[in-house]
């Protein structure tokens, strides 16, 4: 998949930034429709086949929220999330509800389109890893198939919960995950809101795969939303 074959929908109702992003894209070789309300939006998305969703939250029809929860419903889609900051509430739902990660306004070109190629790298790795059982991050390695985690080439234990949150990590590189959305995923629902537990857990495993825990390279923290595998 080259820049040429990708086509981005982009859902902005303030027309400077919807511009702005235009000719970012242009700029790219990507090629992109772009509407100003939700409504066209979910028409054009049920009619024409795209690769990613570039989607701002505050629209003057729908909310961008319920437009998340229905692509969700028939599509994988990478979903980029263009938010105002005083939006902090609804990224995060936003990311609960499936969207793959956000950009704050005011944002650069060079921020948007770096964003842009992890997502795009995303889905090309998701086309090509369906099989795959081994994922890499720098000096990282996961071999899904085996259970085991090696670092700098030599593995290393980790408990089984450490591994499924890593696991999770890898199967998610680049992308926020919220700190609910985690801990639905290795505990359960039960632990819906116990983010203390994941704190816990995040430090021990933090403690084996980095060099510097306080300093981390691998799993960022996102501060007040959750946590991101970095996508090198
Ligand atoms: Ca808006």
């Amino acid at each position: 998949m080259t820049n040429l074959d990708i086509n981005i929908l982009i859902v902005e109702d303030d027309p400077q930034i919807r511009n702005f992003i235009a000719y970012a894209l242009k700029g790219e070789g990507l090629s992109y429709k772009a509407v100003q309300n939700g409504e066209n939006a979910l028409s054009l998305l049920v009619s024409e086949k795209f690769d990613l969703l570039l989607l701002d939250l505050g629209l003057p029809d729908i909310d961008g929220i319920q437009i998340i929860e229905k692509v969700r419903e028939w599509s994988e889609m990478p979903i980029l999330v263009v938010s105002a900051r005083d939006q902090d509430r609804e990224k995060v739902s936003a990311l609960d509800l499936g969207a793959d990660d956000y950009l704050t306004k005011p944002f650069s070109s060079a921020e948007l389109l770096a964003r842009i190629r992890v997502a795009l790298r995303h889905i090309r790795r998701l086309n090509k890893d369906k099989e795959n059982t081994i994922f890499k991050v720098g000096e990282l390695q996961i071999n899904i198939d085996k259970r085991i985690v090696e670092l700098e080439g030599s593995e290393i234990h980790v408990t089984p919960m450490e591994y499924n949150l890593l696991t999770l990590f890898f199967k998610n590189i680049g992308k926020v995950l919220t700190t609910s959305y985690i801990l639905k995923e290795v505990w359960g629902v039960d632990y819906g809101s116990d983010t203390q537990v994941l704190r816990a857990l995040m430090a021990a495993l933090r403690r084996k795969i980095e060099k510097n825990p306080a300093k981390p390279r691998y799993i960022m923290t996102e501060v007040g939303v959750g946590y991101r595998l970095i996508d090198e």
